[in-house]
């Protein structure tokens, strides 16, 4: 069966910034970052501690906000939309230390976005096979999970040195030659094999230098729902989720060795992603999603067709202010950038009848036995 893909009229929608302040860790250091409202954020100045600065947001999370919370009005109403055959991305963006790994994965205690978004896409699906329509539909879900390191592609199922390469296929989705995907059935499936796969990420931070942040780590959870009767349409959804490396300015850390190369790599790439923000912002025709191997994977997720929403952790001690400082202007910029959502919708493809055919059919004179 051919499939052809079905164009719909992309529909314009801001990348949505938040921002999770985390609780103060660090009790000897002072605390520079407030939560004044829901949507307002102020922080000192460093040139006059005595003034403060202002920055609105469309959620500030303050270090009391549940996991929960920020699941369920971050990602939860994602869902519906991978389900529906639209691309969606959650990214954590902050300087190590800020809260990214928490927020995304969080711990047994205590679960992040990627555990109660498996188990929420699970439900929503069983929800709708409950739908007077629910035996028209056949869902499928699966996973892959990869890690950018030093500019390099590397598969998180599939431990190895193998670096995979990125490309586009004609429909100009982005995708990784080679990742392995998982297809999943539920939550307990999800957990076998996702346990293991972080668990090689980890093992790595402590034997190279905290190469979890380090590195952009990037789950993709896609769903494709197919109609068993006519018109047979098909509907694939991505959602990705992204932890990615500390935005700190590594500059200021004097390292050395592989950790300066390491820290080259990670200021080049979210520089890129920078670049990327600052050229959708000014309108420009070419965007230049090709200078690192991060952008690329986020070309669908800024300035691309997926819905978007940039979680910006924060740490609220004096001695990230720098950090905190340039995150936010990241953030400020970001929260401009339009995205264009579209259907991923495909439907059997007819294939046009030969021209007479059906005359053809009724003189063709039968065989004679
Ligand atoms: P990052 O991934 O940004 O480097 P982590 O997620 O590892 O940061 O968080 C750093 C520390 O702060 C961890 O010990 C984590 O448990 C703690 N932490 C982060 N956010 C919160 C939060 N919202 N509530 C409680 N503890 C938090
Ligand atoms: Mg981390």
């Amino acid at each position: 069966m051919t499939l052809e893909k079905k164009i719909s009229v992309p529909l314009k929608q801001r990348v949505r910034v938040v921002v999770r302040v985390r609780p103060q860790l660090e009790t000897e250091d002072q605390v520079w970052v407030h939560v004044a409202d829901k949507k307002t954020l102020h922080t000192l100045n460093h040139r006059n501690t005595k003034e403060t600065l202002q920055y609105e947001f469309e959620d500030v999370y303050d270090p009391d906000t549940s996991q929960a919370t920020v699941y369920n009005e971050c990602v939860q109403p994602l869902l519906v939309k991978a389900l529906n055959g639209q691309n969606a991305s959650v990214f954590a963006y902050g300087p190590t230390g800020a809260g990214k790994t928490h927020t995304i994965l969080g711990t047994a205690q205590d679960p992040g976005v990627i555990p109660r978004c498996v188990r929420g896409l699970f439900s929503a699906i069983e929800e709708e096979t409950c739908k007077s329509d629910a035996a028209d539909w056949k869902f499928k879900v699966s996973f892959s999970y990869l890690e950018i390191y030093q500019e390099k592609v590397y598969d998180l199922l599939k431990p190895g040195c193998t670096v995979l390469p990125i490309r586009e296929d004609k429909h100009h989705q982005i995708f990784v030659t080679g990742l392995a995907e998982q297809s999943i059935s539920d939550i307990k499936e999800f957990t076998k094999y996702f346990a293991p796969a972080s668990k090689n990420r980890t093992t790595a931070a402590t034997k190279l230098n905290e190469r979890s942040s380090r590195s952009h780590s990037i789950l993709l959870l896609k769903v494709i729902r197919t109609q068993n009767v006519s018109p047979f349409k098909t509907l694939s959804g991505k959602l990705y989720i992204i932890d990615l490396a500390g935005s700190e300015d590594n500059r200021r850390t004097g390292n050395q060795g592989i950790r300066l190369k390491e820290s080259g790599c990670i200021n080049s790439s979210l520089l890129a992603l920078g670049q990327v923000v600052d050229a959708l912002n000014k309108g420009h025709a070419c965007i230049p999603y090709r200078s690192s191997k991060l952008t690329r994977l986020l070309q669908d997720s800024l300035g691309g067709s997926a819905h978007t929403c940039m979680i910006v952790n924060l740490a609220p001690e004096e001695r990230h202010y720098f950090d905190t400082y340039t995150t936010l202007h990241f953030a400020r910029k970001t929260k401009k950038v339009v995205n264009h959502i579209k259907i991923n919708e495909f439907v059997e493809k007819i294939k046009p009848m030969k021209r007479g055919a059906e005359k053809q059919e009724e003189y063709t004179p039968k065989k004679q036995k």
